[in-house]
């Protein structure tokens, strides 16, 4: 709810605060359980400090946190350690979020030593339910991460992530690294693991396809800002924010004889450290107007479920 991360900008001989770079600047949404909410954007729109804002790894600097009603956003020490058991996090690259020098049974085994969740050979054993999980056999435990592709890496880094039984991953470009045969496979376990786990997913990813096999609902982020949010059907077939329409417009679509105008955006995206005045976007917006130079659109339902912060539709 009004979620901001500012991060401070240092600076001159004496390393003072020069500045503040608005990574997320006033985000509110609400998760449901069981559900998959996608969160798109481009590189340095602020999607991944939010994941981090939403794991807990960052206390917010504004705004409330909370799951199930309880106000999460500054607990500290034990409470938020053993917060963390309901929070896990899936990475691009699992190769550097894996311990190399720690086998595939030590890396699965270490959260429930951790956390005293049975004796040796209870944990062996949920080791190996866990491998069988993500579909890894049970040898798979006495070798090392780099003895495996980078798909069966993120399968060791997701039965990992499952070893506390948590309520919600957030899965931050997790396939990103991935052929495109073998995303679709972790894609698939992600969703089936949704099921049998009871898991809601905030699954962080660039691109526009990925976050279309599996989310419920969307989420378009733009310079620390959501522009849209919408059910995955409404904004895929009419998409309302035009940032949105022109990522759209430059996803391919394999499958579908759409052919959508391609809007090209001129400029990059400008710097969260100094974002233009009234709507971030306006310095690209094909559809610019005199007013978004000045007051900043907020995120308002438009039609049911679809919300968009554009001053075309206030
Ligand atoms: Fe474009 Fe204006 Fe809408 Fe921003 S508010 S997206 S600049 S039309
Ligand atoms: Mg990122």
């Amino acid at each position: 709810d009004h979620v901001k991360k500012y991060f401070p900008i240092m600076g001159g001989v004496l390393r003072h605060t020069v500045g503040q770079v608005k990574a997320v600047d006033d985000v509110s949404f609400t998760l449901n359980e069981g559900e998959t909410l996608g969160l798109v954007g481009e590189s340095g729109c602020g999607k991944s400090t939010l994941g981090r804002v939403i794991m807990r790894i960052y206390e917010p600097t504004e705004g409330t946190l909370s799951i199930g009603g309880q106000d999460i956003s500054h607990v500290k020490g034990e409470k938020l350690r053993k917060l963390r058991h309901d929070f896990q996090m899936v990475f691009q690259d699992p190769y550097s979020s894996l311990n190399p020098r720690m086998s595939v049974g030590a890396l699965v085994a270490e959260p429930l030593i951790v956390n005293k969740r049975g004796t040796r050979s209870q944990i062996q054993d949920e080791v190996v339910s866990l491998l069988a999980t993500v579909g890894l056999n049970p040898e798979a435990r006495v070798r090392y991460p780099h003895e495996f592709s980078g798909g069966q890496r993120q399968r060791i880094a997701i039965a990992r992530a499952l070893a506390l039984h948590p309520k919600l991953i957030v899965a931050d470009e997790a396939v990103s690294a991935l052929d495109v045969s073998i995303q679709a496979q972790i894609l698939n376990l992600l969703s089936d693991l949704r099921k049998e786990f009871g898991l809601s997913y905030v699954f962080i990813s660039h691109n526009l396809a990925v976050v279309k096999h599996v989310s419920d609902r969307v989420a378009v982020m733009y310079l620390g800002r959501l522009v849209e949010l919408a059910p995955k059907g409404s904004l895929y077939t009419s998409p309302l924010h035009p940032y949105t329409q022109a990522l759209l417009s430059a996803a391919p679509e394999p499958k579908r004889h759409v052919t959508r105008e391609r809007i090209v955006l001129v400029g990059d995206v400008p710097s969260p450290a100094k974002p233009p005045n009234g709507c971030a976007f306006h310095t690209r917006c094909p559809k610019v107007m005199d007013v978004c130079r000045s007051i900043r659109p907020e995120l308002e339902e438009y039609t049911p479920g679809q919300y968009v912060a554009c001053h075309l539709y206030s």
